[in-house]
């Protein structure tokens, strides 16, 4: 089949940088990218930490206008796809428009998981997905305002640390034992839960809310402990679900996410799927969805390479980043693994304290973090992609420099 237009559905992170490889790889045939919100592609991370701390000067822009038309991509914006027929290769706009492509990517991303209890409360509930959500909590968050964050989760506590930097009085409310339970070990969730309490934020685990209503100008809610908690403001960040009526209409292979092979590749040859809302197939093991920035960026990458008939970029060790209450915290690896040893003293005095953690499983170093160490991580990506061997007498002596160890 001849390769003459491309389109891709999603103006996101995943959306634009499969613009910016296929057009760095050479392909120099048509080109749309249609997006569902008024804006041109922009990043989600400083939605929850810069956009609200310092609305004024906060970037987030990936591609101006100027770029797109330098690369030259149609452009449609504020206009989603409705719906996709895989046959006759077309796709069906809101607008009631419809577009032909030779091949499609899917890169919808995913939207909050909703919590119908809070919902029901119709005002002063908010979640956090897209711009116009980040710049409504830039209003909500002012000086002493009570806020309960519902979910501990990275989303929960970015928004606890901004919130907080900003004079309100939180309370995160997390219904596992521990928070960021989905994507780190409990000895960092320790960690950071110490800090944010040091930090006036009130955190607590093991519980949800059981019953939420309106009492004059307050919200009343009642825990699962049989606390009761009084708000004037209710934030959730509770997880995502992916955005996949596009292809569950189109009778794609779905199982929850849009199911991937290692090219990208969805159950239609013709149509790709990266980011969010995408789970790669996995041998005999669940299809795994993976939600970071640097996902995003290399599934655009292995489609635009699989379509031009490239080799795909190099595999590396998934890695993910996050910032709170001015604390850097950079992950790579296998999150799961079996034991975690600290490299550094974890004990540290206050949040500019640097430390990293060793993730070791089957003793081969698979994951690393670093707690106000960037520089570090270089070296445990290293560590990571080579399997090192885990020698706790070098790898846990601080003044022996890793770089010259890996
Ligand atoms: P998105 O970037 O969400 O893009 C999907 C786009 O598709 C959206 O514009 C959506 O509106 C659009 N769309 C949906 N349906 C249609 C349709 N039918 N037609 C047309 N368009 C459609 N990751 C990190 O690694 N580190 C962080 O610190 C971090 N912080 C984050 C903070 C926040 C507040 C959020 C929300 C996410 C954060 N992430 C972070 C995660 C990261 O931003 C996401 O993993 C990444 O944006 C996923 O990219 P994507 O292209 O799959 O989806
Ligand atoms: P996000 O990216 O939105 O932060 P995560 O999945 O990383 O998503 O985190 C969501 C967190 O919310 C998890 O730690 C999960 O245990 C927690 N959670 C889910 N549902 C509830 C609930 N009803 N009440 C309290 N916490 C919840």
């Amino acid at each position: 089949m001849s390769l003459s237009h491309i389109v891709i559905i999603g103006a996101g992170q995943a959306g634009a940088n499969a613009i910016l490889e296929l057009r760095a790889h050479g392909y120099e045939g048509n080109l749309t990218l249609i997006g569902d919100e008024p804006h041109l592609p922009y990043e989600r991370p400083p939605l929850s930490k810069e956009v609200i701390l310092t609305p004024g000067s906060a970037r987030v822009e990936i591609l101006s206008a100027e770029k797109l038309e330098a690369l030259k991509v149609t452009v449609i914006t504020g206009n989603g796809a409705e719906r996709i027929d895989p046959e006759a290769h077309l796709i069906e706009l809101e607008n009631g428009e419809t577009i032909g492509y030779d091949k499609l990517l899917i890169a919808t991303g995913g939207a909050p998981r909703r919590l119908p209890m809070l919902d029901r409360l119709e005002k002063q509930v908010y979640t956090l997905r897209n711009l116009e959500d980040a710049r409504k909590l830039v209003t909500v968050f002012t000086a002493e305002k009570r806020i309960v964050l519902v979910g501990g989760g990275v989303i929960g506590l970015e928004l606890a640390s901004s919130a907080s930097a900003k004079g309100c009085r939180v309370t995160v409310l997390e219904q596992e034992s521990m928070v960021m339970k989905r994507c780190a070990p409990a000895a960092l969730g320790e960690y950071l839960v110490g800090r944010h309490r040091a930090q006036g934020i009130d955190i607590r685990l093991a519980t949800g809310v059981t019953r939420a209503e309106w009492q004059g100008e307050e919200i009343h809610l009642s825990l699962q402990d049989d606390q009761t908690l009084v708000a004037d403001a209710v934030v959730y960040g509770i997880g995502i679900v992916p955005n996949v009526q596009l292809a569950t209409t189109a009778g794609l292979e779905v199982d929850g996410a849009i199911l991937i092979d290692k090219h990208c590749q969805s159950s239609h040859p013709d149509i790709y799927a990266a980011g969010d809302v995408a789970a790669r197939r996995n041998g005999a093991d669940r299809p795994r969805r993976i939600e970071t920035w640097e996902n995003a960026n290399n599934q655009a990458a292995i489609f635009a390479r699989h379509v031009l008939a490239l080799e795909p970029p190099a595999a590396r060790a998934p890695w993910f980043w996050t910032d709170q209450l001015g604390i850097n915290v950079q992950f790579v690896g296998d999150m799961a693994a079996a034991q975690w040893h600290v490299r550094g003293d974890m004990a540290g005095p206050d949040t500019n304290s640097a430390f990293s953690l060793l993730g070791v499983s089957d003793g081969t170093v698979v994951a690393g973090i670093t707690v106000n160490q960037p520089r570090e991580m270089r070296n445990l990506k290293k560590m990571v992609d080579n399997r090192v061997c885990f020698q706790p007498e070098t790898h846990l002596d601080t003044s022996r420099d890793l770089r010259k160890i890996v």
